[in-house]
């Protein structure tokens, strides 16, 4: 028989069923091996790493259950099913639980043999296309990141730095027009280079690498930091900026840098939508076991029609000439991503003409086992 390249572990203490389906199997072209105990069978599949793996539940020494669990440690990408003479219900919910593909019952024919098997090798082709699939698309993401941070980003700085010494008369002087010119040229990339920039700090949030980073955050520290940042700006547009302390503690698990840039983009909008001698409030309640945090502001407010659309990437209001402010849109979709990422949420509320309140839910600091 021609072989097919796939192998198959059998552990079953019954000798006939080893004996029987190495038959079948290797009649069919598997690389078959068997062994009469859990033991000798998770040698088997650690040497071997099998694409299928029979297991008997019922077996002398490490039973079927224990040796699913094993296989899953050692060979993650073996697909276990079990054998049994004793199926129930409750086993079978137990040991698909425990890792298992599918479920055989004894007896069984070599047609349904081969089926169950067949199934198994689909799940592994689907696997393994879906990985293949996932492994190409971070490729592209991250070929893409390079490319828009190097070709793109790096001539713009360059060119941005020209315009700058150009500006400051340092090479000769020039005419007004000249001069008028060159500052809206500068001006226009400078919000290219803020698009891009907003561009790749949204790209590059993963939600994975966060997670492995998170620690204890104070969000009230973290805020009162943002207040700082944003402070000379406020004052310039005659806004003025609050936070009240909170009841309680305001600690929270998460990544400290994503968190800051996500409270720093809601916070530059609730002084950017303000209105002269506007103000900012921040505050903290508790809901549950989650910490919320009110960003309020006294400025333009949101038509309604607007708000399912705020978090879409490059979404911007249309707003008449002078109120629309600089911006690239992304700034909500970035601050979305990062609180996404630390499992909470972010609500609007807003009153046209009057304000907006953007609250942001966070579940709060639970110590955990190590
Ligand atoms: P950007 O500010 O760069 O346009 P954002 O994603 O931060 O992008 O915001 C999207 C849009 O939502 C903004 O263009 C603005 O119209 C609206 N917006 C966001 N925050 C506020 C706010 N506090 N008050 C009023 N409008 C807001």
């Amino acid at each position: 028989m021609k072989e097919n390249n796939h192998s198959v572990v059998v552990i079953d203490d019954e000798e006939s069923m080893r004996d029987s389906c190495r038959l079948i199997l290797e009649k069919d072209g598997f690389l078959t091996e068997t062994a009469e105990d859990g033991e000798k069978g998770l040698e088997k599949v650690k040497e071997m790493k099998p694409e299928i793996a029979l297991v008997d539940l019922k077996m002398p020494g490490i039973g079927g259950l224990d040796v699913i669990e094993k296989i899953k440690e050692i060979s993650p990408d073996t697909v276990p099913i079990v054998i049994t003479g004793y199926a129930t219900v409750e086993s079978a919910v137990e040991a698909m639980k425990r890792g298992a593909y599918d479920f055989l019952p004894k007896p069984f024919t070599p047609e349904q043999l081969r089926v169950i098997i067949k199934r198994g090798l689909e799940k592994i082709k689907l696997f393994r296309e879906a990985e293949s699939l996932r492994k190409e698309k971070k490729l592209i993401e991250e070929n893409f990141i390079t490319m828009v941070s190097h070709q793109l980003r790096s001539p713009l700085v360059a060119i941005a730095q020209y315009f700058e010494v150009m500006l400051s008369g340092s090479v000769g002087e020039m005419s007004k027009e000249h001069k008028d010119m060159l500052s809206k040229a500068r001006n226009r990339v400078e919000s290219l280079l803020e698009l891009i920039n907003d561009w790749l700090d949204a790209a590059r949030i993963d939600k994975g690498q966060l997670v492995e980073k998170f620690k204890q955050v104070s969000l009230h520290a973290l805020l009162k930091k943002q207040i700082e940042f944003l402070q000379p700006v406020a004052e310039k547009n005659k806004i003025n900026l609050e936070i009240e302390p909170p009841t309680g503690k305001s600690t929270i698990r998460g990544h400290e840098e994503t968190l800051e840039q996500a409270f720093a983009n809601l916070m530059n909008n609730a002084v950017k939508y303000n209105k002269p001698n506007g103000s900012v409030t921040i505050s903290f309640r508790e809901k549950d076991d989650c910490i919320i945090t009110d960003i309020k502001d006294t400025g333009v407010g949101i038509e309604k029609k607007h708000i399912p659309q705020l978090f879409n990437q490059f979404f911007r209001v249309n707003r008449s000439e002078g109120k629309q402010g600089k911006g690239s849109g992304l700034g909500l979709s970035i601050s979305k991503k990062i609180i996404d990422a630390h499992s909470g949420r972010i609500d609007v509320s807003s009153t046209p003409g009057k304000g907006s309140t953007f609250s942001v839910t966070l579940p709060k600091y639970k110590k955990t086992k190590e």
